[in-house]
């Protein structure tokens, strides 16, 4: 299949037709393995792909299966720090979890040895550790908060898959003895049991890719959802995360995913990858086979092939996308 190009792409093709070629080009790279360690997740049907863009100014471009649902996992992580920084203020959240890339994996049972924190909020005891911020905020009301804020981020009401959520909560020692270690070292002084529960209630999310595009440009446009006019995250609070996506969003991938896609993304064990493309883009990606390091193989395909054709890496010469893309968004 012919390569295409950003030049080409303006003379001759729409980003609906970089989209499809995309979708295209990636569809038949079976690579990978469903994630299996939470049971339900590993019943999905390997061969969804979907891939959406939403524009701050509204617009929504899809290919594939954009509007399959499954479950939000890790990708939820962005946006509960950025909740979690608005309700207690950065300082407060800082002496938690730090923002060090940890170069562990998701469920790395490591703590920053200078400051018994989690290294940072994109790997598991980060998570947990902010939901113990939300938790003691908003106590049994917690996940209404989180669900009703991601839904706003997203622009219409998301739910929760209760068979993912029962599967998780079955099988999620791992999470629960992080939780404990994370009491044992300070970083939560809350009830771990409920806080370890809020925390797979939020992995248990069902959104789509377009979920995760629009989700992804609310946070691209300052924390306004484009198409309800809302302002659902503070901007403060959305650079931070931007940030923290940027150096950590992609588990101990991140380093390469910096160096080859170069914009803030967060992705998840159920497929999905979240990306924000500062003040003109939201794009979400869903593939079930993830790759060794638990991304999205077809996910991360597609953001390399999309960075390179639109010319979307922070680093490229201009720092706000191709004149293509700013077409898109006038
Ligand atoms: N619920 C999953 C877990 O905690 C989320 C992992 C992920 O998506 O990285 O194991």
């Amino acid at each position: 299949m012919d390569t295409v190009t950003a030049s080409s792409a303006n003379a001759d093709f729409g980003i609906d037709s970089i989209l499809a070629a995309t979708h295209a080009r990636h569809l038949p790279n079976v690579t990978g393995a469903v994630a299996d360690y939470i049971p339900e997740l590993a019943v999905a049907d390997p061969d969804h792909f979907g891939i959406a863009i939403a524009t701050v100014n509204g617009k929504l471009h899809t290919a594939g299966d954009a509007d399959h649902p499954f479950t939000i996992q890790s990708v939820a992580k962005a946006f509960i720090y950025c909740l979690a920084l608005e309700l207690v203020g950065r300082d407060a959240v800082m002496a938690r979890v730090g923002v060090e890339p940890s170069g562990d994996p998701f469920n790395a049972i490591e703590f920053d040895p200078h400051s018994n924190r989690p290294f940072n909020p994109m790997v598991n005891a980060g998570a947990i550790t902010v939901d113990g911020i939300i938790h003691g905020v908003a106590g049994s009301d917690a996940f209404e908060l989180i669900i009703d804020r991601l839904s706003q981020a997203a622009g219409r009401r998301l739910t929760m898959d209760e068979a993912v959520y029962r599967s998780e909560s079955e099988t999620g020692h791992r999470n629960r003895a992080i939780g404990h270690l994370l009491r044992n070292v300070g970083a939560l002084d809350g009830p771990v049991d409920e806080i370890v529960d809020l925390y797979f209630r939020q992995c248990a999310i069902r959104v789509t890719a377009t979920d995760l595009a629009r989700m992804g440009a609310t946070l691209a446009h300052i924390g306004e959802n484009p198409v309800t006019g809302q302002q659902v995250f503070e901007l403060d609070a959305v650079r931070n995360t931007l940030a923290v996506m940027f150096t950590c969003g992609t588990y101990d991938f991140s380093g390469t995913w910096a160096y080859d896609v170069g914009v803030p993304a967060k992705s998840g064990v159920g497929g999905g990858i979240c990306g924000v493309v500062n003040r003109l883009l939201g794009i979400g990606t869903f593939s079930p086979r993830l790759d060794v390091k638990g991304n999205s193989v077809r996910g991360v395909a597609s953001f390399i092939d999309l960075a390179n054709e639109l010319g979307l890496h922070v680093f490229d010469c201009s720092n706000a996308g191709s004149t293509f893309v700013r077409s898109l968004v006038r």
